[in-house]
């Protein structure tokens, strides 16, 4: 039987790094398998549906390069793939564990509901559903149905015994029966819980593997029981590991709980986060730490998955972005940056210009978002912006008629330069140090914001030689111009 895994999100809000982490797995053991991966949406909780939520899950995967090979935009053999358009399907479903006695109908007003809910809290007994219709008399049933309330459906759990869950990580998981309770697999308006809907999709849908967070675990009892209730075999199971912070508590916004998108956003790249996610509950030998999308595909398997917490290092992240910014060919790279500076200069820039500026980021740069700000003065037309202070730096604060000096030796030497490059340009402005009885750190420093407008940039002389003799002549003299008008 060919593997079949689905990635079910519910659309209640952005693609966070857990749920993508999902995906990943899904799609990795469907691809290692030569299976299939199925995009199947879940949204039967209309009070938390938000609308842009499916596109944002559809354009996560698509820039991780996640594809499906059936869900709703694409189709398939058991469309549709969004279960607000298969409330019929669950609603006959429902009817069909009612006519065989393993469901009924409760019409207990949520006043009800609320007031046994709170009896049972003050006797510190676990809330649940006190089965009041479990046992209706088909008399009290007609009264109940002559009221006009609309019923939700429960599930009729067994009172007594145990439920065996089988984990493929963790094996046998054991639950007391009489620890679960009747719990609705249809709402009155007619839509199914996820109880009931995820069970008969992935019935349906063929699916032979269930990858999920262990979030969902406690929950596994409940569906062992509606398969056996419908007589289906369930498909297998495993829980994945959840992801913690650094601090070991759940993972929050400050640690990492962002949109995929976001990460996006900030210049990481697929690859990496692919690379990251794809070790957070799966290790390969427990050392390797750079893995690619194929070496994943070719090793893939829940054998290796692991069920201690995961935890997000975002600096590890970070790291792995870096590595695989540098694995980049450079017109990868320069197509990769090329949106990231062009939002920082405010308009488009091209190839050309880009491309000898690339080697001098491409070392540097963990994240692309990083390129605008440590690129973006090769861009600026006319002067630059930077304080008198960020010229001068502690060195030159108490002595501004040094730095005066210093910037026309190095306009003059700058200006004579015949070969017009990195090396020939350090070899005459290093020795100025020297002649002017100062560091080269702070010499340095001065002419790198006289040319930069920053005070940490790309290495210098490299700097200048991209930006041409021109350009760096015209910004040494409007440095010297900002420069307080009584020096000697
Ligand atoms: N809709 C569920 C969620 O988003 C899916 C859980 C599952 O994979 O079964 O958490």
């Amino acid at each position: 039987m060919p593997v079949r895994v689905r990635y079910a999100p519910s659309p209640t809000g952005e693609p966070h790094l857990g749920n993508i982490r999902t995906a990943l797995f899904d799609w990795l053991l469907a691809r290692h398998e030569g299976g299939q991966f199925i995009l199947r949406i879940e949204d039967t909780d209309q009070a938390r549906y938000a609308e842009e939520s499916v596109g944002a899950q559809m354009e996560a995967l698509h820039w991780l390069g996640l594809d499906w090979d059936e869900g709703p935009d694409i189709g398939g053999p058991f469309a549709p793939y969004v279960q607000s358009e298969r409330l019929e399907i669950y609603r006959e479903h429902a009817e069909r564990l009612i006519d065989n006695d393993r469901a009924y109908r409760c019409y207990c007003s949520t006043e009800r509901l609320d007031r046994v809910r709170k009896e049972l809290q003050a006797r510190k007994q676990p809330p649940r559903y006190d089965r009041y219709c479990r046992s209706l008399t088909p008399d009290e049933r007609a009264t109940a149905e002559a009221t006009g309330v609309a019923p939700v459906v429960r599930f009729k759990t067994p009172l007594d015994g145990e439920t065996v869950t089988v984990d493929a990580l963790r094996g046998d998981v054991t639950f007391q029966n009489d620890t679960l309770d009747d719990f609705v697999i249809l709402k009155s308006a007619g839509f199914p819980t996820y109880h009931l809907a995820s069970i008969v999709d992935d019935h349906l849908m063929e699916i032979t593997h269930v990858l999920r967070g262990d979030e969902w675990l406690s929950s596994a009892p409940r569906h062992q029981l509606v398969y056996e209730a419908f007589g289906w075999d369930p498909p297998v199971f495993a829980h994945l590991s959840r992801i913690l912070g650094p601090d070991k508590a759940k993972l929050s916004k400050r640690h990492g709980a962002h949109s995929v998108l976001h990460y996006r956003e900030q210049g990481y790249l697929p690859d990496a986060l692919i690379n990251f996610l794809g070790l957070l509950g799966w290790s390969l030998d427990d050392r390797t730490e750079i893995i690619s999308r194929e070496e994943f595909v070719s090793h893939f398997d829940l054998s290796r998955a692991l069920t201690n917490p995961a935890v997000f290092n975002a600096e590890k992240l970070d790291w792995m972005n870096g590595v695989y910014i540098r694995a980049m060919n450079p017109e990868e790279f320069a197509e990769a940056a090329r949106p990231f500076l062009e939002r920082a200069v405010g308009r488009t820039v091209d190839m050309g210009r880009l491309m000898p500026i690339m080697p001098l980021l491409q070392e540097r740069v963990k994240l692309l978002s990083e390129i605008g700000d440590m690129a973006d003065f090769f861009f600026v037309e006319g002067a630059l912006e930077y304080t008198v202070e960020s010229l001068l730096g502690k060195k030159f604060a108490e002595q501004p008629d040094a730095a005066a000096v210093a910037l026309t030796r190095v306009a003059e030497r700058v200006e004579s330069v015949a070969d017009w490059k990195h090396e020939a340009l350090e070899a005459a402005i290093r020795p100025l140090a020297e002649e002017l009885e100062m560091k080269a750190g702070p010499l340095f420093g001065l002419v790198r914001v006289a040319v930069t407008g920053r005070s940490a940039a790309p290495p210098l002389f490299e700097t200048m030689a991209v930006l041409g003799r021109e350009i760096v002549v015209e910004r040494l003299n409007d440095a010297l111009k900002r420069l307080p008008p009584n020096f000697s």
